[in-house]
């Protein structure tokens, strides 16, 4: 039970932006230090021989810096100084590591699982900062032993409804089930809560909204909502759940701002000339915004989230599922529940489970974090439950491929553009992402550029994050920024060209080479400018369990299982074969909470 009280998703709302430290006496935190960009020694006491240095490792989103306190054998203290980590993500390695490291007096301590890259940037911070302090680094690389837990201890648990994955599906249903009046457990098998939720960079679609009607945006309402998904799916959805989804997607927008997450700035997004894309109004990335708002209003219904526990078998009494099988490394759970939800996401970091579907996808980069694998769709075909659409497995066309971090969609809607390696456009940059993907994988070399100026730097927070990571060269003019792309020849006169060329096309209003008609309010006139290498990379795996519009998952035989609702990622149906950009947010918020209301009902606590 202590561990339910422990794992609090209050964990999340406490770390996200912060800079964490950990002082082995005091256990305080301390504030930001200035920049310091390399290893440099910053005092030391003859009398003591303790050295207090700083040391620098490369993280996702730029340099983390640390400063470690240590003499020849122990380390005193680690205080991260300086780091711009994925909220969320690598902020908890931020929070955790420096003081297992102190605990441990070693390196070598586990990362923390989904924080990989800033997990070992610090390490390699510690080790410079040991290095430059004059000590063996190598003496402190000592392998931790494992505490084994001889026999884990069994526990029963009782509930109305169990939800398996915190992500942002998994955190909706719980927030609904729970104001509707019931008792509710969540699982996450991960140390953070937010899936892939947490890295939703644009926004979340929606029509008929008060704040399309604020901004005086009347051709943007339901009908041409399911319209555009539909084609965007090239009509392999379930037009049953777009429908429910795009006439559920105004009332879900006010829902979210009830619980204090406004969603006020509005835009086009890829695929669609209308105007759906629901933004924060300071610009931040969706996702990590709703998954944070989410988290804390959870938290105000007291749920508790049972982080590192891995669901693994659903619980049946004759054709009804009635809790689950779940556990972490002390304990195996029984969770007894009237209702489950799965909320589990999808599989785009599963390659086996992607390769019996797609094997070209064998070497592609995915964007998805590592429990992305599937589990709820595999927990519920145990059951006899039916599936759809698995072969669907979206490429975003702009895709950093040495991290597999995704340079929003949004870059593009406020008037960025690509062009390939012969410094040209291609292609209609705002088309469905499958066709941007196709034309990409057609270029010289299969990848693009994605071209952008301050002006867009200046309104999308993103952009600061992808040149803080050094993702970025950027040049005041477009022939400097050719030459750091590196274009040869002709391609270089071709970019400049190509700019020009657009410029003007966005002052006439039309696209005369490739027909994009949208996301040309402004030119990219704005030096500096900017330019990131991307090629696609697999982001959504649209296929999944077959739900009905109450959320219920459907077997084979077409009939409901009773007691079993899903949501989010882990169904397919509602994006066909091609998802739209700022549907998988709304899918989550819509579906979540009606599994959440349905759940309830069926547990009986209306
Ligand atoms: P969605 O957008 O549908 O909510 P996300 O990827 O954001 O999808 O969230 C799914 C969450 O489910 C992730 O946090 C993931 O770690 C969690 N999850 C996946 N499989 C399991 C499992 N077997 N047990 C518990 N949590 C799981």
């Amino acid at each position: 039970m202590w561990k339910r009280l422990f794992a609090s998703i209050l964990i999340f709302a406490v770390v996200v932006g912060l800079v964490f430290t950990y002082n082995e006496s005091t256990g305080s935190d301390t504030g930001n230090t200035d920049v310091i960009s390399e290893a440099v020694v910053v005092s030391a006491d003859p009398g003591t021989g303790k050295v207090t240095a700083t040391g620098v490792g490369k993280g996702i989103d730029g340099d983390v810096v640390v400063e470690v306190t240590a003499d020849a054998s122990t380390i005193y203290d680690v205080v991260v100084t300086e780091q711009n980590e994925t909220e969320g993500i690598g902020t908890e390695a931020v929070k955790q590591l420096p003081g297992n490291i102190v605990a441990a007096n070693s390196i070598l301590v586990d990362g923390i699982t989904g924080a990989t890259v800033t997990s070992d940037a610090i390490k390699d911070g510690v080790r410079s900062a040991l290095e430059s302090a004059g000590f063996d680094a190598s003496a402190f690389e000592v392998v931790q032993e494992k505490s084994v837990v001889a026999e884990k201890t069994a526990e029963t648990l009782e509930c109305d409804i169990v939800i398996v994955g915190a992500g942002g599906a998994g955190l909706t249903a719980a927030a609904q089930a729970v104001e509707k009046g019931a008792d509710v457990i969540v699982v996450e098998k991960m140390p953070i809560v937010g899936g892939n939720s947490l890295k939703a960079t644009g926004g979340m679609n929606a029509a008929g909204t008060a704040y399309q009607a604020a901004l005086d945006i009347t051709d943007s309402g339901v009908e041409e909502f399911i319209e555009d998904t539909m084609n965007g799916g090239h009509q392999v959805n379930d037009v049953e759940l777009v429908t429910t989804m795009a006439q559920n997607s105004s009332d879900a927008v006010d829902w979210l701002a009830s619980i204090g997450a406004e969603l006020p700035k509005v835009a086009a997004t890829g695929g669609t000339v209308h105007k759906y894309l629901h933004e924060p109004e300071d610009g931040s990335a969706v996702g990590s915004f709703l998954v944070k708002k989410l988290s804390e209003q959870c938290e105000r219904q007291g749920i508790n989230v049972m982080l590192n526990t891995e669901a693994i078998e659903l619980l049946m009494d004759g054709e009804k599922v009635v809790g689950i099988l779940a556990n972490d490394s002390e304990h195996d759970y029984t969770i007894n529940a009237k209702a489950v939800i799965l909320a589990t996401g999808g599989f785009g970091a599963n390659f086996d489970m992607m390769t019996q579907y797609d094997p070209s996808l064998a070497n592609a980069v995915t964007t998805n974090h590592t429990g992305a694998t599937g589990d709820g769709i595999n927990m519920a075909v145990a059951v006899g439950a039916d599936t759809v659409d698995m072969e669907q497995i979206q490429l975003h066309p702009t895709v950093y491929q040495e991290t597999g971090l995704l340079v929003s969609e949004s870059v593009r809607s406020m008037g960025g553009i690509l062009v390939n390696a012969e410094g040209k456009r291609f292609c209609n940059d705002m088309s469905t992402r499958d066709a941007v993907s196709a034309a990409e994988l057609e270029q010289t070399g299969a990848y693009a550029y994605i071209i952008f100026d301050q002006r867009i730097v200046d309104d999308l927070a993103s952009c600061e994050k992808y040149i803080k990571s050094g993702l970025t060269v950027q040049a005041d003019t477009y022939e400097e920024l050719a030459g750091l792309m590196e274009l040869q020849g002709d391609a270089v006169q071709n970019f400049v060209q190509a700019m020009e060329t657009w410029n003007s096309s966005v002052a006439a209003g039309t696209d005369a080479e490739f027909g994009r008609n949208n996301g040309m309010e402004e030119d990219l006139s704005t030096a500096p400018y900017y330019a990131i290498k991307i090629a696609p990379g697999i982001h959504h795996t649209m296929g999944g369990l077959k739900i009905n519009t109450e959320a219920e998952v459907m077997n084979t035989d077409g009939n409901a299982i009773p007691g079993l609702y899903a949501a989010g990622e882990t169904t397919g149906g509602v994006h066909g074969g091609n998802r739209i950009g700022g549907n998988a947010v709304c899918d989550f918020v819509v579906f979540g909470r009606i599994a959440g209301m349905n759940a309830a009902e069926y547990a009986g606590v209306n």
